[in-house]
């Protein structure tokens, strides 16, 4: 909705973390005039694409006092989007060539990062960013936003802002399977986050528990080296059967029902195994440690709420906002558009609806999701809904509905995906949609 009642507002903003989220949000606020500071805790921007090698103390990720690591990337991980939906829309994630560029369609992980460098230099983020600065403190005083922040050198200080971004990232505190027995079993178990290579997994019986992106990826992965890989899925993904039962190494099961002392995986389909690890594949929580808000904004079973359309909690509107929660949505351009209402939220070029409006449509919005019996903890999964999304943020920013190859070029992949795990990234069918999106990148790029 256009606002016509007030004036055009800079405001002074602080957006945390920048990955891709903050990076993005950072250019649609300076664009829109607004003064912004980026808090990075790490020493580079690019926050999940920055891959360490390093894993951290507890694999499981469950030992708060654990050493952490950010990224969950392993080695040799190429996207599961085609570039053309990946990059920003109007910077376009255009093959590169050069020593160090690799311009796949699906490339590996560096070049996302190196995606990511450009548009900071092009949009010249990296100034806007303090390194090595945590945020551990975000809290209302007195109708301005009291940010406290520990700088490299342990020194702690503190600064007030308008508003805040929050855009951390969601793929760093693992979620782990509730299993029972799990407490005396003799195995080793690890979450995918500390996954990094298939090689200590050599000749020993695994447990993978998901079959989302991950766990495909890494059951793949894994073939050749580990000596059975069982994978255990809530949903019969029947579509994936036929695939993984011509390899005789790998068997595909539903749930674990509970685990022994003496080794032993009993699964709900009867098969009982005798295994050396379980890796977890099961998705990540949502975590705000820093966030102090009396109450206003919880989590709850992965539920971040009350936010209206996922970024705004209506009683601390504008000036609280969460950049990149839903998820089975095409990252970057969420951003961007996530990002440009924000800011024009905050400049006054855009109106929210009254918090008792947004509460009601929170609420509408729950009951929907209640009565299609979908759990709470998927509550920002977009899925289906993805399109529909990005169009309401579009007509509310007064941008370019999104483009129709994008959705149909999803869809694509996925199916692509489900069919051929091991080559998707290498064949498709898609090139008449390809075709389309760097057609319109022309726009951009002439
Ligand atoms: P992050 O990249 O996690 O960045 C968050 C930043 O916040 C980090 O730099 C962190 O250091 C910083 N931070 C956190 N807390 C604080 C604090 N308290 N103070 C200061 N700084 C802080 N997306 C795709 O588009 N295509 C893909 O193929 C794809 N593959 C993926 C594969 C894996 C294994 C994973 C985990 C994700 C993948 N994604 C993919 C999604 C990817 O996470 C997003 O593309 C995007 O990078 C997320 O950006 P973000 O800024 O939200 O979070």
């Amino acid at each position: 909705m256009p606002n016509s009642q007030s004036q055009p507002a800079s405001r002074y903003v602080a957006v945390i973390g920048a990955g891709a989220g903050g990076i993005v949000v950072a250019r649609e606020l300076s664009r829109e005039g607004h003064r912004v500071v980026v808090f990075e805790r790490n020493s580079q921007i690019g926050g999940t694409w920055v891959y360490s090698p390093e894993i951290e103390s507890d694999p499981l990720g469950v030992n708060p006092d654990r050493t952490r690591i950010h990224s969950s990337l392993y080695k040799s991980l190429r996207t599961n989007l085609p570039r053309e939906l990946m990059g920003v829309r109007d910077y376009p994630f255009l093959p590169r060539e050069g020593g160090d560029r690799d311009p796949r369609r699906f490339p590996g992980h560096r070049e996302v990062l190196k995606y990511l460098e450009d548009f900071a230099n092009e949009f010249g983020i990296c100034e806007l960013v303090r390194f090595g600065t945590e945020v551990v403190f975000v809290g209302l005083e007195l109708g301005k936003w009291r940010i406290r922040f520990r700088c490299e050198n342990g020194a702690v200080h503190e600064e007030t802002f308008d508003a805040v971004v929050v855009c951390v990232g969601n793929f760093t505190q693992p979620r782990v399977a509730e299993i029972p027995g799990i407490d005396e079993w003799p195995g080793e178990q690890i979450h995918s986050h500390n996954y990094r290579s298939p090689e200590p997994f050599r000749g020993k019986v695994v447990v993978v528990i998901g079959y989302s992106s991950s766990g495909t990826d890494i059951s793949q992965e894994l073939i050749g080296v580990a000596k059975e890989i069982h994978i255990a899925c809530k949903s019969a993904k029947t579509e994936l059967l036929d695939t993984q039962s011509s390899i005789n190494s790998v068997s595909l099961h539903p749930m674990i029902e509970s685990v022994h002392k003496d080794g032993r995986v009993v699964f709900q389909d009867g098969c009982i195994v005798s295994v050396d690890v379980i890796l977890h594949c099961t998705g990540y929580k949502y975590d705000y440690p820093f966030l102090e808000t009396n109450g206003i904004v919880t989590v709850n079973e992965n539920r971040v709420g009350p936010l209206y359309k996922h970024v705004f909690p209506p009683a601390l509107a504008p000036g609280l906002s969460f950049v990149g929660l839903p998820f089975k949505a095409v990252p970057l351009p969420l951003f961007e558009l996530q990002g440009n209402w924000v800011a024009g939220v905050l400049s006054n070029r855009i109106a929210l609806p009254s918090k008792e409006e947004m509460l009601a449509d929170v609420r509408a919005f729950y009951a929907a999701l209640e009565a299609s019996g979908k759990p709470k903890h998927l509550t920002h999964e977009l899925g289906d809904s993805s399109p529909a999304y990005m169009n309401w943020l579009a007509a509310t920013c007064g941008r370019p509905a999104y483009e129709e190859w994008r959705r149909e070029m999803y869809i694509a992949t996925n199916i692509n995906r489900l069919a051929n795990l091991e080559s998707f990234r290498d064949v498709w069918h898609d090139d008449e949609l390809s075709r389309q999106a760097y057609e319109e990148f022309s726009k951009f790029t002439t």
